[in-house]
């Protein structure tokens, strides 16, 4: 493997590495210790001040910092937020895709994966037999949304909780693509295995 000298990269931006170069104020240890404890007062005290200040009816203008305590509540999220894919259905179930390639094609990671088949329908041409997705190596970059000419494929769900305790659940096939998002977060079976719990 070639040795990379982080220090003399050809970009014009400091990177995560370069940054880490700590000058002697960061040496000393203590003074970024105390500098780091100001700021944290610092805001512990405005936030007080201001929440105090609204129980009042004061400084409505004024936003103070707010704790979501996730899981059980939860932050809003945009409607264009990016979420976990979903395969749109026509009126009588079926899917709407007619596998012509092109998320397969425009996936910039490489991770959908269609069969295609043909479909016992001699007005519809083709229909995946098999869709997967690899949400392990997705970037979220919606070029497969983008691509679809039949609006078979959305990224609408605002389900953003995709970790597994098993990374094969992690490639979604197309049955589960089609299911029904009824709530938001983690399904029942994300939940821990009992090997885990023990
Ligand atoms: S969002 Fe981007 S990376 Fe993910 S499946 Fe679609 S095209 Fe591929
Ligand atoms: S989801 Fe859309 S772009 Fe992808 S194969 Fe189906 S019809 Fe084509």
């Amino acid at each position: 493997m070639p040795k990379i000298d982080y220090n003399n990269l050809p970009v014009n931006y400091k990177t995560s590495v370069q940054s880490l170069e700590m000058g002697l104020w960061e040496k000393l240890y203590y003074p970024e210790i105390i500098r780091g404890l100001a700021i944290t007062t610092w805001h512990f005290v405005r936030n007080m001040t201001v929440h105090t200040l609204h129980v009042f009816g004061l400084a409505k203008n004024r936003r103070g910092a707010v704790t979501y305590q996730y899981p059980e509540e939860r932050r809003p999220l945009a409607k264009r937020l990016r979420g976990r894919h979903r395969l749109t259905k026509k009126e009588d179930g079926t899917e709407r895709c007619t596998a012509c390639m092109l998320c397969e094609t425009i996936c910039p990671c490489d991770c959908i994966y269609i069969t295609p088949e043909e479909h016992s329908d001699p007005r519809v041409e083709k229909h995946p037999k098999e869709y997967q997705i690899d949400i392990l190596r997705c970037c979220f970059c919606g070029y497969c949304v983008e691509a679809c000419p039949c609006d078979a494929i959305r990224m609408d769900t605002q389900v953003m909780e995709l970790s597994h305790w098993d990374r094969t659940r992690l490639v979604y096939d197309k049955k589960f693509l089609m299911e029904d998002i009824k709530t938001l977060g983690a399904p029942p079976e994300y939940a821990p295995p009992e090997w885990w719990l023990k």
